[in-house]
């Protein structure tokens, strides 16, 4: 009774769909706490022993809300607890809360030093388990928010947000990294980089809003391209960076005539306007042997681009000799 005029019905209570994990030797204990829990809308998974329930935590999505007994024929309460928090720092907070007998009571502080995050005195009072347990979500939901908004910090730091693509720093970073492996395994890494046609022309003619959405439409059409260990950034305000592991001339040449048709072939549509829109690329392809190419390699890659624009745009070029004369006469124009 002192459940309903506490904490509402439990229909309504704030546990739904939280699954929590009970572990405990005696038969009873497990029926009579697994019954509450259920009552009170959370999932429950019990088990019996203490190394059951070290494999139910390992395994991934495993509840995060543990009600734990301390003595336990194998591996019991303590020495659970504390390998639960030596495998915290991976994954998602487990808070448990140990269950003990009126002579164990003494000893809680060690419990609390192992990693319990509360107690509870066996026979357990309804109540006041179901109080601490609200403590327990309280602080779960308070870590998981934690928790999304690093995430949000972290992609927002690494992502542009208007295409959602790799941002510059992260598709450099990339590349450097596949540079050194190509390196290590000795296998070539192509670079594309693309810029769009004539865009100065489409924002000045359709508006800005219709070249964001270009932006964000050429950024999918490039992305839904990728094999899975591609990447692809936007480089700078209407150029895109490809980097392709693995992939000599030949294929680096022929993968940027697919993306450059995929662009070309089909208009962008935005609020009932379309716009055919084209785009010229660059190609430079790392012969797996150098150590400071980085910065070679995007100077080739820029100068495939800026004869791709010579020659008529909607085109692309791979960096050679004569190609790196003209970008050098253009860099002497200013
Ligand atoms: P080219 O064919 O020689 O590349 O000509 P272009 O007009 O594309 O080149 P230019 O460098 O003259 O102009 C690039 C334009 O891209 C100018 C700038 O306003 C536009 N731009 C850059 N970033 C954004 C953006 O985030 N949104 C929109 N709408 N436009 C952008
Ligand atoms: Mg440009
Ligand atoms: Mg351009």
């Amino acid at each position: 009774m002192g459940d309903r005029s506490l904490f509402g019905s439990a229909e309504v209570g704030g546990f739904r769909f939280m699954q929590a994990l009970v572990v405990d030797d005696s038969a009873v204990y497990r029926k009579l706490i697994g019954d509450h829990l259920r009552s009170w809308g959370f999932g429950v998974t019990l088990a019996e022993t203490g190394s059951d329930a070290w494999r139910i935590l390992e395994q991934p999505d495993a509840p995060k809300l543990v009600l734990l007994d301390w003595v336990l024929p194998d591996l019991d309460g303590i020495e659970l607890c504390k390998r639960i928090r030596q495998a915290g720092a991976s994954g998602p907070y487990v808070y448990v809360i140990l269950l003990t007998s009126k002579e164990g009571r003494q000893n809680m502080l060690q419990a609390m030093e192992a990693g319990a995050d509360d107690f509870l005195v066996k026979p357990v009072d309804e109540l006041e388990m179901k109080a601490r347990l609200l403590v327990g979500k309280r602080i779960l939901d308070l870590q998981e928010e934690l928790v999304s908004a690093r995430e949000s910090m972290r992609h927002a730091a690494t992502h542009d947000s208007l295409t959602g693509l790799l941002n510059r720093g992260e598709i450099l970073s990339m590349f450097q990294r596949e540079l050194e492996r190509g390196c290590r395994e000795r296998a070539p890494v192509g670079a594309i980089l693309c810029d769009i046609d004539h865009f100065k022309n489409v924002n000045d003619t359709l508006g800005h809003l219709f070249g964001d959405e270009a932006l964000r439409e050429i950024g999918r059409r490039l992305q839904s391209e990728l094999r899975i260990y591609d990447g692809v950034g936007r480089y700078g305000g209407e150029e895109f960076l490809m980097i392709l592991p693995n992939c000599d001339l030949p294929n680096t040449m022929m993968r940027a005539n697919e993306l450059r048709k995929i662009v070309a072939s089909t208009p962008v549509l935005c609020s009932g306007v379309e716009r055919l829109i084209t785009m010229s690329m660059g190609v430079a392809v790392s012969a797996g042997d150098g150590k400071n190419e980085l910065e070679a390699l995007l100077n080739q890659a820029d100068a495939g681009l800026y004869a791709a624009k010579e020659k008529g745009r909607n085109r692309v070029e791979h960096f050679t000799p004569a190609v790196r004369k003209a970008a050098a006469g253009r860099a002497r124009k200013g």
